[in-house]
């Protein structure tokens, strides 16, 4: 699991510790809770090489693409999360990896554009909300009604 660049993390500060009954995400460099800011964007698999990374046949992948296109990675997403120390907003990927228990690391910039079109990370004044809503929407067309694993 990836100490690798990504950071992953476990550990936490004491001042969080009364919160550990929530959704908890911390901050790849501080170890801190960070507070989430976004909805949550989900992901999608359109290359078979993303399906065998987590997992699935070779074979089962190729096929998956090749019938469904994209395919939603459950228990992974994009969310936008403010940190105290760091004193920004940052995107991050999102994975479940246990009951209550997520990995967090940064999301590379194509992923958020990706996952969010045409959505500025910050916030973009010249787009109205109604235009942002609508564009969110457009998020969810994806395939939803297929599961793996
Ligand atoms: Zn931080």
């Amino acid at each position: 699991m990836g100490i690798d660049g990504g950071a992953v993390l476990q550990r936490r500060c004491d001042r969080n510790r009364k919160r550990s009954k929530r959704r908890a995400i911390f901050c790849p460099e501080h170890g801190c809770l960070v507070h989430s800011v976004s909805q949550k964007y989900p992901l999608y698999a359109e290359f078979a090489e993303q399906l065998q990374d987590r997992g699935m046949g070779r074979r089962a992948s190729l096929l998956v693409v090749a019938t469904h296109g994209a395919v939603l990675l459950e228990g992974e997403w994009l969310e936008a999360f403010w940190c105290d120390d760091c004193n920004e907003t940052r995107w991050y990927h999102v994975r479940r990896v246990g009951d209550r228990a997520y990995e967090a690391e940064l999301a590379p910039v194509y992923l958020w554009e990706q996952a969010t079109k045409v959505i500025h990370p910050r916030g973009n004044p010249s787009v109205s909300d109604f235009t942002r809503r609508q564009a969110r929407m457009t998020n969810f067309n994806g395939v939803k009604d297929f599961r793996f694993m």
